[in-house]
C-alpha cells in the first residue's frame, strides 16, 4: 500500500460528530490500493478493561486518485480512542497518531482521539433543508404587481435587460404568482436583496432596515412571508454584509466629514480623503467597485448594527434564514457571532454562504449551514451540458466533493445550475432542452437542496449578467409548459422519496471515456437507479441489478435478467428507475 497516499486527521471532515450520538471516522488510501480497512476503537479512558471494538470501514467515495473510507460509531461514553488497520494481499499495516506500524501497537495511548462529543459542537443544519426545493427570485424581474411603486423611467415588461434599467418588479408581483410556485412544487424561496438601494440588483444597500420602496414596504414583505408560510414555503433573504452601498448613511457621513466622522472606523479606509486614484479607491471595497465600500465587521458598533439587522428580519418579519453575499471576505469571528444571533432568533434558520470554492472552514458547525455549491454546478455542467468531462471524470469530481465535507454539510448543500451571476442553463446548453432536462435530473437526484433559478422552468434563456436577469415570461403562450411539467415532475419525485434526498449515493457505472454514468440512491428500503447519457448518440447501459424496476417519471416497467438491467437511453437522455 502506498503509505504516502494514506491520510487521516482527527478533526474536520475526517472525524466529526454527525449527530449527538454518532461519530463519523474517515481515512483516505490510494485508489484501488487497500482491500480492507478496519477501525479499531474504544473508550479513551478504558481501552484495556472494557476492551476495544472493530468496525469495518467502507469506501463511501472515490476520486481520480483516492478511495475514501468511512465508519460510523456510537461511543457509549461519547468519546473515542481509535486507530486503523489496513490490509491488502499479505500486507497489514496499523496507523495511529505516531504513524505506521507493522504490528498492532500495544500502547493505545498513542492512538488518535476524538476527545468528547459535546452537543454544542455538533454541526446540525436545519432538518428541513434537505427536504426543500428552492426557487431563486431576482425581484426586479419576476413580476410587476403594483405599477404605483415603479421606479422613474420604468420600461415596458419584457424588454432587453441592461446593467442599469428597471422593469418594475416587486413583492406584490411575487404574492400574485405564488400559485405558480406551488404548482411547480417548490417549498422555499431565495430572494436576491430586497433592501433599499440605488441599483436594480440592490447589492449596494442604502438602508438595511427598509424594504426598497420600488419593491414595497416592510409590511408588504411581512404579508408575503405570511402568505408563503401559509403554503408551506420558507423565505430566505440576501444579506449583503461584506459591503454597504455608497448611499448608506454612515458612509455618506464619512464621505462628508472624513476622519472626524464618528463612522470613520465603520469602513476600511487606507487614506483620507475618500477618493479614487487611477481606478483604485483609497478605501477597501467589493472588488474595485467604488459604490460598494467594505464594512469593518471587526468594529463593535458595526457588529451590533448588522446583528440587529439579522435579528430584526427574522423576529419581526418572520424570514427563515439568510444567504450571505461575498461571505468568504468577511472575518470568521463575525460569522460566529452572526450564527449565535440568528439561531437564537430562530433555531432552524438556514445560513447559506456565497462561496464558490472549497468551504470547509465555514462548514464546521460554528458558522454556515451550507454554501452555494458551485463546484457541483461546474461538474454537472461540464458533464451534461458542455461535454468536457466524461462519466468517470464527473463521478471522480462528485467523489471529491462528497469527501470534502462532513456528511451533514453535503445533505444541506445548496445545489444550483445557474443564478443571477451566471449564464442561464438553457443558453449554456445551446438551447438544447434535452441537456437542460439531463442536467436538472442530476441536480434533483443529488444530496443537497436543489434550487431553480426563476424562469428556467418555463424556458427562459439569457447569457451572463445582465442577460440572465431578464423579465419573467407570464404569457402562457410563450412559456414552455412541457418543460414546466417536467420540472414539476422532478420536484414531486424528489419530495416524495427520501432516498433521492438524503439517501446513500453509490456509483454503479463510471467507465473512462464514456459519456454515460449510473448511480444508486437508497434509504428506508427504497432504491433508485439514475442512469445518464450525456453523449450525442443513443447508449445502452447494462447495470447490475435484480428484480422488478419501473421508470419513476414515465411508469415504464423494467425487469432485471441474469443480475443485469438493460437501459437504452437516447442522446442526452436519462432514466430514474425505482425498484419494485
Ligand atoms: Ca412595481
Amino acid at each position: 500500500m502506498l503509505r504516502e497516499a494514506i491520510y487521516h486527521r482527527p478533526k474536520n471532515n475526517w472525524c466529526y460528530a454527525y449527530d449527538r450520538q454518532t461519530v463519523h471516522v474517515r481515512i483516505r488510501t490510494k485508489r484501488g490500493d487497500a482491500e480492507r480497512v478496519t477501525l479499531l476503537h474504544g473508550d479513551k479512558y478504558n481501552w484495556h478493561e472494557i476492551g476495544h471494538e472493530t468496525t469495518e470501514m467502507r469506501v463511501f467515495a472515490q476520486d481520480a486518485l483516492f478511495d475514501y473510507w468511512q465508519a460510523e460509531v456510537r461511543p457509549a461514553f461519547r468519546r473515542l480512542k481509535y486507530g486503523f488497520r489496513l490490509q491488502a494481499g499479505r500486507e497489514t499495516l496499523w496507523l495511529n497518531e505516531q504513524g505506521f506500524h507493522e504490528q498492532e501497537p500495544e500502547n493505545p495511548y498513542l492512538y488518535f482521539e476524538y476527545p468528547f462529543l459535546n452537543p454544542a459542537d455538533v454541526f446540525e443544519p436545519p432538518a428541513w433543508v434537505k427536504d426543500a426545493v428552492f426557487y431563486q427570485i431576482f425581484p426586479e424581474r419576476f413580476a410587476n404587481g403594483d405599477p404605483s411603486n415603479d421606479p422613474e423611467g420604468v420600461l415596458p415588461w419584457g424588454g432587453e435587460p441592461t446593467p442599469a434599467n428597471f422593469f418594475g418588479g416587486d413583492l406584490q408581483g411575487v404574492i400574485d404568482h405564488l400559485d405558480h410556485l406551488e404548482r411547480l412544487g417548490v417549498n422555499a424561496i431565495y430572494f436576491n436583496p430586497l433592501f433599499e438601494a440605488t441599483t436594480n440588483h440592490k447589492y449596494d444597500t442604502e438602508d438595511y432596515r427598509k424594504v426598497d420602496s420600488h419593491f414595497g414596504t416592510n409590511e408588504k414583505l411581512k404579508e408575503l412571508v405570511d402568505a408563503c408560510h401559509a403554503r408551506g414555503i420558507r423565505v430566505l433573504l440576501d444579506a449583503v454584509f461584506n459591503h454597504s452601498g455608497r448611499t448608506f448613511a454612515p458612509f455618506v457621513d464619512v464621505l462628508k466629514k472624513g476622519q472626524t466622522s464618528k463612522y470613520a472606523d465603520w469602513f476600511h479606509v487606507r487614506q483620507f480623503p475618500l477618493t479614487v486614484k487611477e481606478g483604485i479607491p483609497t478605501f477597501d471595497t467589493f472588488a474595485f467597485t467604488e459604490m460598494m465600500p467594505k464594512l469593518n465587521t471587526e468594529n463593535p458598533d458595526v457588529q451590533a448594527y448588522l446583528l440587529e439587522v439579522a435579528r430584526y428580519w427574522i423576529e419581526e418579519i418572520g424570514v427563515d434564514g439568510w444567504r450571505l453575499d461575498v461571505a468568504n471576505e468577511v472575518d470568521h469571528r463575525f460569522w460566529r457571532k452572526f450564527r449565535d444571533v440568528v439561531k437564537t432568533a430562530k433555531p432552524d434558520a438556514y445560513i447559506l454562504g456565497e462561496i464558490w470554492h472549497d468551504s470547509l472552514p465555514w462548514l464546521s458547525g460554528d458558522q454556515f449551514d451550507a454554501v452555494m455549491n458551485y463546484p457541483l454546478t461546474e461538474a454537472i455542467l461540464d458533464f451534461a451540458v458542455k461535454g468536457t468531462r466524461d462519466g468517470r471524470q464527473f463521478a471522480d469530481q462528485l467523489g471529491s466533493l462528497l469527501a470534502a465535507y462532513p456528511q451533514q454539510a453535503t445533505e444541506a448543500a445548496f445545489n444550483l445550475l445557474g443564478s443571477h451571476d451566471t449564464a442561464r442553463l438553457l443558453t449554456l446548453a445551446g438551447n438544447d432542452k434535452r441537456r437542460v432536462r439531463l442536467a436538472s435530473a442530476i441536480q434533483f437526484t443529488m444530496p443537497g437542496t436543489p434550487c431553480v433559478y426563476y424562469g428556467d422552468e418555463i424556458g427562459l434563456d439569457g447569457g451572463n449578467d445582465p442577460g440572465c436577469r431578464k423579465c419573467m415570461e407570464w404569457d402562457e403562450s410563450k412559456q414552455d409548459l412541457e418543460l414546466f411539467g417536467f420540472f414539476a415532475g422532478l420536484t414531486r419525485l424528489r419530495r416524495s422519496h427520501r432516498a433521492l434526498r438524503d439517501g446513500s449515493l453509490r456509483l454503479l457505472a463510471a467507465e473512462p471515456g464514456r459519456a454515460t454514468l449510473a448511480y444508486i440512491r437508497e434509504a428506508d428500503g427504497e432504491r433508485f437507479i439514475v442512469a445518464l447519457n450525456a453523449g450525442r448518440r443513443q447508449a445502452k447501459l447494462s447495470l447490475q441489478a435484480t428484480g422488478e424496476w419501473s421508470d419513476a417519471l414515465k411508469g415504464e416497467p423494467f425487469r432485471a435478467e441474469r443480475g443485469k438491467i438493460s437501459v437504452a437511453l437516447p442522446a442526452y437522455g436519462f432514466a430514474v428507475l425505482k425498484q419494485g
